[in-house]
């Protein structure tokens, strides 16, 4: 069939294979140009490993490691008419890429807050690793069902104060305003559960219970801390509690594990359109202005160039370099200060008669397009193309 998209909200109905093949084979061709990277990384675990940054760790460790990798991930296949997510084919492609050089690669589609992944995990590491020696937290999840069989949802609303900022409207790109509600005290404990640390710790406390962790393995999870501009949606909101909760985890992870030499990190990446991201209400324009200023300032990255620095500049294999907190900085650049003082300059003007001129939402709405496979260069999407495409390690 002929596969356009269908844009509902912040959400694409529909994702094309060939688009979603290209856009790994570019993050593979990046990964490539910049050279391969020191440390030992050679059996990886990637916990969210089909979008996002969790693809773009897998990529970086596959083709800038040489490590085999076993990903997890929770996608849909085609079904009938409908398209598979574009975590399904970023996958089948990823792992097509894997096998022309050789290296190992096999995906869990399930969920990863369950015991049942957990343990069918383990299984595989044991059979086909023995042991891991990096592992990459990931998830992005509008919820959990945590191990008291309770189903937490997470919410994106403000703490405190009801709060009222400038929005973008993605229907039909016009900046309007917007309230988020104050969330109650459950909503908040909620959020937490769904995205704090609880479940990394888990599949930490799981791996090593099953001995198989390396000595000396590393885990990293991804935060967001952002602008002041969007602090009452986000670092002072629900998910920020939950980032907050997150950070303790990697210390508690370090400490209990600190006989086998596990170290656990954060890494506070830049924001990024993602799946996960273009839900919430008001990053969205923050977004537009800060890809724009980035942009003309040369500055600007995507999930890889951000995940690649990660490994390379940053050493998060060799003795990382981090801040005070003990975080690794991927979002210095973001939050410099000449980049904050623009933005925030062009937050005070933006409206909808200025939003193309001071933001950028041509990229924004590129990005968008590219996490479902559209608008990828030398793709033919007038072609009639099969939405059902298998992935090698789930045949048979
Ligand atoms: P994403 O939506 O692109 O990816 C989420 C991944 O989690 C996918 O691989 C998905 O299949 C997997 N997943 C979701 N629920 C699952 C479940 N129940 N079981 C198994 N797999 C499941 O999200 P992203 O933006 O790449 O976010 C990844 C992490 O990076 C999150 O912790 C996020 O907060 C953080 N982060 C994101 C940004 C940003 O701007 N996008 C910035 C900094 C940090």
């Amino acid at each position: 069939m002929i596969i356009a998209p269908k844009v509902k909200d912040f959400l694409c109905l529909t994702a094309h294979p060939e688009g979603c093949k290209k856009n790994v084979s570019n993050q593979i061709a990046y990964v490539r140009s910049k050279g391969e990277i020191p440390g030992q990384a050679k059996k990886v675990l990637v916990i969210g490993c089909s979008t996002g940054y969790g693809l773009a760790s897998r990529i970086v460790a596959a083709f800038g490691c040489h490590a085999d990798t076993i990903g997890i991930m929770f996608e849909k296949p085609a079904k009938g008419k409908r398209t598979a997510t574009p975590g399904w084919y970023n996958t089948a492609a990823f792992e097509k890429f894997a096998k022309e050089e050789n290296l190992y690669a096999k995906t869990i589609n399930g969920d990863a807050f369950s015991q049942e992944v957990k343990d069918q995990t383990i299984e595989m590491i044991r059979k086909d690793f023995g042991k891991v020696d990096l592992v990459i937290y990931s998830l992005a999840a509008p919820r959990r069902t945590a191990p008291d069989e309770v189903t937490y949802r997470s919410v994106l609303k403000t703490t405190g104060e009801e709060f009222t900022n400038k929005n973008l409207n993605l229907k039909d790109n016009t900046v309007g305003t917007k309230t988020i509600p104050a969330a109650t005290k459950e909503e908040i404990h909620d959020t937490v559960k769904v995205m704090g640390g609880e479940d990394w710790k888990l599949w930490m406390e799981a791996l090593s219970k099953a001995d198989v962790l390396e000595e000396n393995t590393v885990t990293v999870a991804y935060s967001y801390i952002g602008s002041e501009l969007t602090y009452p949606i986000y670092f002072e909101g629900t998910i920020g509690a939950a980032k907050k909760d997150l950070h303790k985890t990697a210390q508690e992870i370090t400490e209990e594990m600190k006989e086998k030499g596990v170290h656990a990190y954060i890494s506070v990446n830049k924001g990024l359109v993602t799946q996960a991201s273009a839900a919430i209400p008001i990053v969205p324009l923050y977004m537009a202005i800060l890809y724009k200023v980035m942009k003309e300032k040369k500055v600007h990255e995507g999930c890889i160039e951000q995940i690649d620095r990660l490994f390379l500049q940053k050493q998060l294999l060799d003795q990382p370099e981090v801040d005070e907190h003990g975080w690794i900085r991927l979002d210095d650049l973001e939050l410099s200060k000449d980049v904050q003082t623009e933005v925030k300059r062009r937050w005070e003007l933006v409206d909808t008669d200025n939003i193309k001129e001071l933001g950028d939402i041509e990229g924004y709405w590129e990005d968008f397009y590219h996490m479902f496979g559209f608008g990828e260069e030398g793709v033919d999407y007038e072609a009639d193309v099969d939405p059902v495409v298998s992935i090698s390690s789930m045949e048979g």
